[in-house]
């Protein structure tokens, strides 16, 4: 089994509320899986139990050789590969963009101040904002922003990047140029997992889709199954959105 990440029956709920139901999935090496549903079925919660941000009650995580739940894991391994973008990007508003970008590269890693700017250089370089290393994130739009938070969790070089909704507080132009870098992150054969709601780019860029409903996998398959919906409820979702 060469899958970089597999969720085996995966069990969890919040106090009474059972948030996933036996969610199970694998993702190998160099693959794209897109997690779309309403609002509320767990994919957040999936996406957060994969780098350990949430604790499960029972199944198994396996990620890039980590056991993610075995309370031996070593948080700080698996942090490093596994890179993770949320929604709101979350930069030190008082550091310059290539001093957000090289702050986990140094204190975690221990890389040089050299070799953790030439790393910078390279990654902001990847989502086209070479210029930029010194500017502060208020002096940049918001998917530049998003851009800037990409950059930085490519600088840990992890072997998996997971995004949560990374396009849903921007407008459509910026949401173009962030969608760019993950299609160009897929091209270079990253493994992601993508939350979102854009379901052209989902049909587009994943290889695998993954419909949640109800904190389960309701409905798998290629990008063509959103054109051939087997169930009533991705029917439902895909015509009234979220
Ligand atoms: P999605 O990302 O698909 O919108 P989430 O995974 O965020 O769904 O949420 C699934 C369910 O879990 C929702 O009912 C939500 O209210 C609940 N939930 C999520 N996070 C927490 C939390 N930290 N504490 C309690 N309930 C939560
Ligand atoms: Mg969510």
């Amino acid at each position: 089994m060469n899958a970089v990440v597999e969720l085996q029956d995966v069990h969890k709920r919040f106090g009474s509320n059972p948030v996933l139901k036996g969610v199970s999935f694998a993702i190998p090496k160099g693959q794209v899986v897109a997690i779309i549903g309403q609002s509320g079925s767990g994919k957040s919660t999936a996406l957060r139990c994969i780098d350990r941000l949430e604790t499960i009650d029972s199944g198994t995580i396996q990620v890039c050789g980590h056991a993610v739940h075995a309370p031996d894991v070593d948080l700080r391994r698996l942090r490093q590969d596994v890179g993770i973008v949320f929604q709101s990007y979350n930069l030190f508003p008082h550091l310059t963009v290539e001093q957000n970008i090289t702050l986990a590269p140094k204190a975690v890693k221990g890389l040089s101040s050299a070799d953790a700017r030439a790393i910078a250089e390279r990654t902001l370089r990847q989502v086209g904002l070479a210029d930029k290393a010194q500017a502060y994130p208020e002096q940049l739009s918001g998917g530049q922003q998003q851009r800037v938070a990409i950059a930085r969790s490519l600088a840990m070089e992890p072997q998996v990047m997971l995004f949560d909704e990374v396009t849903s507080a921007l407008d459509p132009q910026l949401t173009g140029e962030v969608l760019r870098v993950i299609e160009q992150l897929a091209e270079g054969g990253m493994t992601m997992v993508l939350v979102t709601h854009e379901m052209e780019f989902a049909a587009r860029v994943a290889d695998t889709i993954i419909y949640m409903h109800a904190g389960k996998v309701w409905e798998t398959g290629p990008g063509a199954m959103l054109k051939n919906p087997q169930t009533p409820e991705l029917r439902d979702f895909l015509s009234h959105g979220l």
